[in-house]
């Protein structure tokens, strides 16, 4: 058996594993880098394996640092099976439609603003300029990936031949998130455990159940995003919250909470709701406006058996988490751009790290006003915008002007989806602890 790491290492983005069984060829993950415009460029080098010879991709979550690539490896000649639960599959195919929709429409941009400037490039200059401002891939690309899918249950054990079987477990970090667990058996009919344990969430994370504890393994692939990190604890978190929300409510400030659109938003939108529903916020308008975290929403909407029991007993007593007095969807970009002149509003908008979307107009608008309040509540990779903004340079470029920060910047750990250094101890201290484990280790 091979095993090779052909993304995410000495990094957090780019999920890439490859297996060589020596009956079957299978990736884990085929996810985007993410951040610098050195790591995006990675997403053009070629992988290090034939995407024609895997047989499987096993797709752990829809982030599209784990998704990215998939219309990559497509497009190279991958003509196997993708397998995941049901809302990785939905999820997954919005977020690369997503990305698509935006890498086509900068390109367009880019195009048109070349031909008005006009060029003195030679041709070839022009044609390697011009290929490297090409979309990854197209929106026709994503689709050509929608008949790969293939959805599984958790815990239901899979044989895909004599030689390799598989079993989806829960990795409670997104909806529909997975570990996998590989056993490989080889000519010999000696069998080996593999897992792989996708991103792992943080236990009482809401919506979301707890990941699986798996027992036994000979090999484990873990995340370590935040390894060396303990988390807020989420309690001061929602406090912390609530009382920004109250601030900027009373001062009639604009709170800007740049949003990734799945998991997160709906958290954000699930406490929310509580808060209406406790009494503790009323009359302050929330605005989401990111269509992906609707659509987002809708497949959350979709699945409620993912749901933790907290979120079945809300629903089950007829309150929607992510409805409530206040809220507002925004769609059309006219609407977003009608938010400008609003006050004492929440909005939430993409992209997460502020790296496009409708965020940088809203960051435009208020970052210089000393009553905005910017809310980060999700990782910033090095080199974004949010990052910047996080760590509170004091001039920031957006479209290409340079804008004082103002703003009160707010980092809220407490909802991070990834588990932190002791909720990672534990998952990975559940291994070994049956009577065989013991026994194999002394061998
Ligand atoms: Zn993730």
């Amino acid at each position: 058996m091979k095993l090779k790491f052909c993304g995410a290492a000495k990094t957090v983005t780019g999920s890439c594993y490859y297996v060589d069984t020596g009956e079957v060829k299978f990736v884990v993950d085929c996810g985007a880098y993410q951040g610098s415009s050195t790591q995006e460029a990675m997403n053009y080098e070629p992988f290090p394996f034939n995407p024609a010879d895997i047989d499987f991709v096993f797709l752990t979550h829809a982030h599209f640092d784990h998704c990215g690539r998939l219309p990559v490896l497509v497009k190279q000649g991958f003509h196997g099976r993708i397998v995941c639960t049901q809302p990785t599959r939905d999820l997954a195919k919005v977020v690369l439609l997503d990305a698509a929709n935006l890498q086509e429409e900068e390109y367009e941009r880019w195009v048109a603003k070349v031909n008005e400037g006009g060029t003195t490039a030679t041709p070839e200059e022009e044609e390697s300029i011009y290929a490297s401002k090409k979309p990854l891939f197209t929106v026709a690309d994503v689709e050509a990936i929608f008949p790969y899918f293939e959805v599984y249950p958790y815990s239901t054990s899979v044989n895909i031949n004599d030689h390799l079987e598989f079993r989806l477990r829960d990795a409670g970090h997104i909806i529909g998130s997975a570990s996998v667990e590989f056993w490989i058996k080889n000519d010999a009919g000696r069998t080996r455990k593999l897992v792989f344990s996708g991103d792992l969430g943080q236990p009482g994370a809401r919506i979301v159940k707890d990941p699986d504890l798996i027992r036994e393994a000979d090999y484990v692939v873990c995340e370590s995003t935040y390894g060396n990190r303990v988390h807020r604890d989420r309690n001061e978190t929602l406090l912390e919250l609530l009382s920004i929300l109250q601030v900027a409510q009373k001062e009639e400030g604009v709170v800007l909470i740049p949003a990734f659109a799945i998991e997160r938003a709906q958290e954000i939108l699930y406490e929310m709701n509580l808060f209406v529903e406790q009494r503790l916020l009323s009359g302050l308008p929330i605005y989401l406006d990111s269509p992906m975290a609707s659509k987002a929403t809708a497949i959350f909407k979709q699945y409620p058996d993912f749901y933790d029991e907290d979120a079945k007993r809300l629903l089950s007593k007829g309150d929607d988490p992510f409805e409530f007095p206040g809220l507002h969807i925004v769609e059309d970009s006219e609407e977003s751009k009608r938010l400008i002149s609003k006050r004492g509003v929440v909005i939430m908008a993409g992209s997460g790290m502020c790296t496009g979307g409708r965020i940088l107009h809203h960051l435009k608008n208020n970052i210089e006003n000393s009553k905005t309040h910017i809310i980060f509540v999700g990782y910033q990779v090095s080199g974004t915008l949010g990052r910047k903004i996080m760590d509170g340079e004091r001039m920031v470029k957006i479209f290409g002007r340079e804008y004082e920060n103002n703003a009160h910047i707010h980092t809220l750990g407490g909802f991070s989806a990834h588990g932190d250094e002791r909720d990672l101890s534990y998952w990975l201290g559940s291994f070994g602890h049956t009577q065989t484990d013991i026994h194999n280790s002394w061998r």
